[in-house]
């Protein structure tokens, strides 16, 4: 019981290869502290206000991924330490990342997000988007952003052959996008699953869950 067991269950329970991202969003810094003792290095916050406060309580070693939608005018207060940017959803916004990674003499590490769940609701690219993007002039420019891969949901629902289908789907895409490998796009990352669908996440592809409640317990928005 706990979210050290959990971290360590989570952690022996998933291949090498892929890295787990524990997301702390509106749990306590006791809480993060606890699966920082148990080793977890890798935490996930949706809001930059949040991101910036637990970063700046906790241990400097920790690796800080910023996994909500972006605003863009918010950027700059997480640009001198944030490791990966997973939510990046338009060339505008990739703009403004490199911008910000310029001003703080870093190339700033992130994903496309692709939009795989048929839901209207989530976020993201389409295919054609993103390809459009990697073979832009302007985004060849952008030598402070550095594109490791992409980011997917899956729909909210309990059909395991829908959510299977669209892991499918951003793997197939994650091949197919590899071609226009360059200086700033280095496609290795593929970030899908979470608490209730990493395992099969994992068997299509994954190399990064982002998981919150299987570690941390339900969240309580107020
Ligand atoms: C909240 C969140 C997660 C984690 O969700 P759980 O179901 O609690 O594991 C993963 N990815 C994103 C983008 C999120 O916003």
């Amino acid at each position: 019981m706990g979210i050290s067991n959990n971290i360590k269950l989570i952690t022996t329970s998933i291949p090498k290869h892929v890295k787990l991202v524990a997301v702390s969003k509106t749990k306590p810094i006791s809480d993060i502290l606890e699966a920082y003792n148990a080793g977890q290095r890798k935490f996930g916050e949706n809001k930059i206000q949040e991101l910036v406060e637990k970063h700046e309580a906790l241990p400097k070693d920790i690796e800080w991924h910023m996994i909500g939608h972006l605003q863009r005018n918010k950027v700059k207060y997480m640009a001198s330490f944030v490791d990966l940017i997973h939510g990046v959803d338009s060339l505008k916004t990739l703009k403004e990342i490199n911008k910000q990674g310029a001003k703080n003499n870093r190339v700033l590490n992130c994903l496309l997000q692709l939009k795989i769940a048929k839901e209207d609701t989530k976020f993201g690219l389409s295919f054609k988007d993103v390809e459009a993007i990697l073979i832009s002039e302007e985004f060849k420019q952008l030598s402070n952003v550095n594109i490791q891969g992409l980011m997917g949901m899956a729909s909210f629902t309990e059909d395991e052959t829908v959510i299977r289908t669209e892991f499918k789907t951003l793997k197939k895409y994650f091949n197919t996008l590899k071609k226009h490998n360059s200086t700033n796009f280095n496609p290795t990352i593929i970030s899908m699953g979470m608490s209730g669908d990493y395992q099969i996440a994992i068997e299509e592809g994954s190399t990064m869950v982002r998981v919150g409640s299987a570690i941390f317990g339900t969240r309580n928005y107020n």
